[in-house]
């Protein structure tokens, strides 16, 4: 069986930065052609068959994009809910336009935040390391939901 559109397909992967060093690694099932694989990857993994294993190099713009000035805000203190629990590292959730963004605190001062809204991943270019482990038919409830089901895949 190769890697087709309909086939829920489990993967290992191993993700670093080009040049740099490991950032993840997993394994998950996945429904193909369904978008649920950054589209570089699935272009890359079709036609492949059971026990292929492979590196692919995507960069920015067909992986997470490009890092943006624009996403690093700085935000007065006196617009946040709860200013005093601020600390670089932190996670929080910015309202835009296009919805919910989380983004990264990056400087916490007297009066204001700095914030990063920008993927983690953004402006990195990303080696893949992938093993296809197998390959099967979806089922017809996968097929309706446009994701795969099962171990590794979505839980519900
Ligand atoms: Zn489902």
């Amino acid at each position: 069986m190769q890697v087709a559109r309909n086939k829920v397909v489990t993967i290992s992967y191993e993700l670093s930065e080009s040049g740099k060093g490991k950032l993840e690694d997993g394994t998950l099932d996945y429904l193909h052609g369904f978008r649920n694989l950054m589209p570089a990857l699935e272009k890359f993994l079709t036609d492949k068959k059971e026990g292929f294993s492979g590196k692919v190099e995507i960069g920015p713009r067909d992986a997470f994009g490009e890092f943006s000035e624009d996403m690093v805000m700085t935000i007065p203190k006196d617009q946040l809910e709860k200013p005093e629990e601020m600390q670089v590292g932190m996670q929080i959730e910015l309202e835009s336009k296009e919805g919910v963004i989380p983004a990264l605190v990056t400087a916490v001062g007297t009066d204001s935040i700095t914030v990063d809204g920008n993927h983690p991943y953004a402006g990195k270019t990303l080696t893949f390391d992938i093993k296809v482990l197998a390959i099967r038919d979806a089922s017809a409830e996968e097929l309706a939901h446009g994701h795969a089901h099962g171990a590794h895949g979505h839980h519900h």
